[in-house]
């Protein structure tokens, strides 16, 4: 055994920990850079599915052979439970349910957007493109991103959602309790349950061992309450939510990509630690003036992908919100562009 060996027998040393416990991870493929996605099948009454993979022919037909693998099928599907609004983790959950007559799950905040995807994945597009502006994208890159998400929308569904979950609820199975806890973030309905029982949480995209859940700037699910509806501070609801989830006594956490994580604390920090290092670094860009998060992304990163840019752009522009709130940056507003200026 080579030390390469290590973390691939960690991996299979605790799915086979999940299995027993009757928890099976589903790798389903999606057409998008994250690769596949991990659904988790749990054998209990009701039969429950953890996220469905996207709206997609080829997702479709290895998730059947997946469940093949552990003697089931689509059909024999009760319980369909969505982690969060992203189309790699909900897109087939109308077909399964149509097919298997399963029930669908989900956060109340959640629901009226999954009972009108396409709607709600639009007015999603229209507010990226409004933050795009405002943060120095150049147009054309606009519009070329306005056509990606419109493409990719046809990888979501709409469905009803049968079950609404509250935060703090318990989701009672037969042979377990998942308590239902919500950590927005990575997107506002981030939603993760938690097996106090067996120390086993289901993370979605909360928590990924191999690279750090984007806090992207979303649209609020909700009306922002108040008179003026503010941009959301991603990055520092991410951290607020990291930090109630770093105090749970989790053995296993099973993210929604990727590997298992046996010490979520310490990736916690690391996270942390890497959200620190960034900020100062940015910070320190400003020295020479003030500049809009693009620019600032540009000089971090170089040449980005495309499809990367709103990434990029929510990475940015979380730094500033935490440095914003530590006194150190101010937003100067210049017509309809924003700039990042560091307080002396
Ligand atoms: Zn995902």
């Amino acid at each position: 055994m080579t030390s390469a060996d290590a973390p691939r027998n960690a991996a299979a040393d605790s799915l086979a920990l999940a299995a027993r416990a009757g928890i099976h991870r589903l790798q389903i493929p999606t057409p998008f850079l994250v690769g596949r996605v991990n659904c988790y099948l749990i054998d209990d009454e009701p039969l429950t599915l953890i996220d469905t993979g996207p709206n997609s022919g080829t997702s479709l037909d290895e998730l059947e052979l997946a469940l093949g693998r552990h003697g089931r099928a689509i059909e024999d599907l009760e319980l369909i439970v969505i982690t969060h609004q992203h189309i790699d983790h909900l897109g087939l959950m109308e077909i399964l349910a149509r097919r298997s007559g399963a029930e669908v799950a989900a956060l109340d905040l959640l629901t009226p957007y999954l009972e009108r995807f396409r709607a709600g994945a639009a007015a999603d597009d229209d507010f990226a493109q409004t933050v795009m502006r405002r943060h120095g994208v150049p147009e054309d890159m606009i519009t070329v991103l306005g056509s990606v998400g419109a493409a990719f929308r046809a990888f979501g569904c709409s469905g009803h959602v049968a079950r609404e979950l509250r935060d703090g609820d318990m989701l009672e199975l037969r042979d377990r309790k998942l308590q239902v806890l919500h950590r927005p973030g990575h997107s506002p309905s981030d939603t993760i349950f938690w097996d106090e029982q067996r120390r086993i949480l289901f993370a979605g995209d909360h928590l990924l061992a191999h690279i750090s859940s984007n806090p992207l700037i979303s649209r609020p699910l909700r009306a922002a309450e108040g008179s003026s509806p503010t941009r959301p501070r991603a990055l520092i609801d991410y951290i607020e939510s990291m930090r109630a989830t770093r105090e749970l006594p989790a053995e296993l956490v099973l993210p929604g990509h990727g590997d298992p994580i046996v010490d979520h604390v310490s990736l916690i920090d690391e996270r942390f630690k890497m959200h620190q290092r960034r900020a100062r670094k940015m910070l320190g860009l400003l020295a020479s003036g003030p500049q809009t998060a693009y620019e600032i992304a540009l000089t971090m990163w170089g040449n980005i992908a495309v499809t990367q840019t709103y990434l990029t752009l929510s990475e940015v522009v979380g730094h500033m919100d935490l440095l914003a709130a530590d006194g150190r940056v101010r937003e100067v507003e210049q017509g309809e562009l924003v700039r990042f200026e560091a307080i002396a």
